[in-house]
């Protein structure tokens, strides 16, 4: 990117921030001292408002305000989180420092993602990358599942922490 834009910014975010800030800025500034590259460690919110001031849009916005996934030609998976961070806040984990207070999203919300790549896209596979995605199952993912047999559409789940540790899976993240 650099060599082809140089004069262009560009903006480091995510999970490397947030956990190893120092260490990435102990990085650019020696390898890329002489580019316009911003470490962002504000909310996202804040960081969206940032850039609509800095940079108009050339367009009309998508209708949806989900991640790009069909950028692809083809969809084979989308990820989704039903809520963020976890209620445990076991020492060595770095979930509460992503984000530091467990919050479960508005299920209609989620279910109407899952519903929209569906219907507009044939997409069957969703990975979750919730933390704690058993948490609450009751009232919480098994949800999902009533209201994906409700609508009679099967949806493959696939989630990362299927074989947690086992201070983990007592804890059902
Ligand atoms: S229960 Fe699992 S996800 Fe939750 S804080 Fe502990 S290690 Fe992290």
């Amino acid at each position: 990117m650099t060599k082809t834009f140089p004069e262009k910014p560009i903006y480091l975010g995510g999970i490397y921030v947030k956990l190893c800030e120092e260490h990435l800025r102990n990085f650019t500034e020696k390898h890329y001292k002489n580019y316009p590259i911003y470490i962002v460690t504000q909310d996202l919110d804040k960081f969206v408002s940032h850039l609509q001031k800095e940079y108009s849009p050339s367009g009309e916005p998508f209708f949806v305000d989900y991640p790009i996934f069909d950028m692809q030609t083809k969809i084979p998976y989308v990820i989704l989180m039903t809520s963020t961070s976890c209620p445990f806040k076991c020492l060595y984990c770095a979930s509460k420092i992503l984000y530091p207070k467990y919050k479960p999203k508005n299920p209609e919300k989620v279910f109407d993602e899952i519903l929209f790549w569906y219907t507009k896209y044939g997409v069957i596979d969703f990975a979750f990358y919730d933390d704690a995605l058993l948490f609450n199952f009751d009232n919480h993912l098994k949800n999902y599942f009533r209201k994906s047999n409700r609508k009679k559409f099967k949806i493959k789940i696939s989630y990362s922490k299927w074989n947690p540790c086992k201070i983990c899976y007592k804890r059902s993240c």
